[in-house]
């Protein structure tokens, strides 16, 4: 790519300016795995031009972590120390307060091959250990935000007819589409694409749904009842001190929280899923009284247990979304094998934890008055792709008006 220096610029701009958006006097902690440093690099610039106090990088590397998983002992790799959770709060907790910006190189099969019950241990004490610092970025409390940048494992795996080099530049290419930094100003562009997004969401709002109803030729037949009080979110997130910033790069969803009680039906999902480093392929789960209670799945049976088995909450569902079969990711024609981008080519739900700003006033209610309103509540939050290309959906108001929101899986509204 002969423009590639400068459409990383572009990329890294857009990022921080519109992604994590520091302030002036705000700490940004970058999370980054070393194959991302010339973009990393970039980022650190770039929030210092927007004022950040200090920028500050945690270096990671996917083969320490597979070395640790595989040759480390769980009594080790579950011995979380204190700093390891105060190096955000001590910063979240200070006058110019911290935004988080996470560099992703994902290898979908990272810990292909490894013991997948310990990885679930390892991964759910991680979980439990961090939840203070987790409750600031699922309430908005800070700006945060998740891109990505392609590593040979991972592009391999989306180009396996190239080799690495070509593989490389070709899922840079595509990341550079998705996200809308090819063409022109990337910046402009987002504006206006957070404006469809959010009209959209103001008519979902505006129409006062009781629940979702999915269908489609695959066998999908479910009704997401919403929670009390629930309220559509779009693209754009707004923090604690009233900072706009875009949590996930790219996106193109609509979303809401489900009533954790009140979804029925059966589902099927249409793009495989990678949990804890390993895939999850057509797989199918029955829902009663909003709990899963019957599940299949041809590759990734076991893994799909452990991950509905993972805590109280994770049977249940805390976000349905809705993107359009039409969204780039999709058109691309391309499975990314993450979630990131998957999740962003069709409508999905979520086991696990609802967002508490998908529900009137939610970030100022206790856990109790959130489960009283059916938000669901686990230390996990796995978005699963259900969206079929035929996907029909309709919502029931609460006056009792049937609505068509999706036809052959594109907006209707
Ligand atoms: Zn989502
Ligand atoms: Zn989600």
């Amino acid at each position: 790519m002969e423009n590639f220096d400068e459409l990383l610029k572009k990329y890294a701009d857009f990022i921080v300016r519109v992604g994590v958006n520091p302030q002036p006097g705000q700490t940004l902690i970058i999370n980054c795995p070393l194959e991302g440093a010339p973009l990393a690099r970039l980022c650190v610039r770039s929030a210092y031009e927007a004022g950040a106090r200090d920028v500050q990088v945690n270096w990671s590397d996917d083969a320490v972590a597979r070395a640790r998983m595989e040759l480390g002992s769980e009594e080790a790799l579950t011995d979380h120390k204190p700093w390891q959770l105060r190096r955000y709060l001590d910063y979240a907790e200070s006058e110019g307060g911290v935004c988080v910006l996470h560099l992703i190189a994902d290898d979908p099969e990272l810990y292909a091959g490894l013991d997948g019950n310990k990885i679930s241990r390892v991964n759910a004490a991680r979980r439990a250990f961090m939840e203070e610092w987790q409750e600031y970025t699922m309430n908005d409390r800070v700006q945060w935000s998740i891109a990505a940048l392609p590593s040979v494992p991972w592009a391999k795996k989306i180009f396996p007819e190239l080799d690495a080099d070509a593989a490389m530049e070709a899922l840079w290419k595509l990341i550079f589409d998705v996200c809308r930094v090819t063409g022109g100003d990337p910046v402009c562009e987002w504006q206006a694409h957070m404006e469809r997004l959010s009209a959209l969401r103001d008519k979902m709002n505006a129409l006062d749904l009781e629940s979702v109803h999915f269908e489609s030729s695959n066998g999908t037949d479910l009704t997401v009842g919403l929670a009390d009080q629930a309220v559509w979110e779009s693209a754009a997130s707004k923090s604690e001190k009233g900072v706009v910033f875009l949590p996930n790069i790219p996106t193109e969803e609509v979303f809401t929280a489900p009533h954790k009680d009140k979804v029925e039906g059966v589902v099927y999902g249409t793009k495989p899923y990678v949990f804890n480093g390993q895939l999850i392929k057509n797989f199918r789960v029955t829902f009663e009284k909003g709990r899963v209670v019957d599940y299949h799945a041809e590759q990734g049976q076991l893994l799909l247990g452990r991950l509905l088995d993972g805590d109280e909450g994770s049977r249940s569902i805390g976000e349905v979304a809705l993107v359009p079969a039409s969204s780039p990711i999709n058109r691309s024609g391309k499975l990314f094998y993450s979630t990131l981008f998957d999740e962003n080519a069709a409508c999905h739900i979520a086991f696990g934890a609802s967002y508490p700003g998908t529900t009137k006033g939610g970030t100022a209610l206790s856990k109790e008055e959130l489960l009283a309103r059916g938000m669901n509540q686990s230390h996990l939050h796995e978005d699963v792709m259900i969206g079929a290309e035929d996907s029909h959906i309709t919502g029931k108001c609460r006056d009792g008006r049937t609505v068509e929101l999706f036809r052959d899986g594109v907006w209707v509204l």
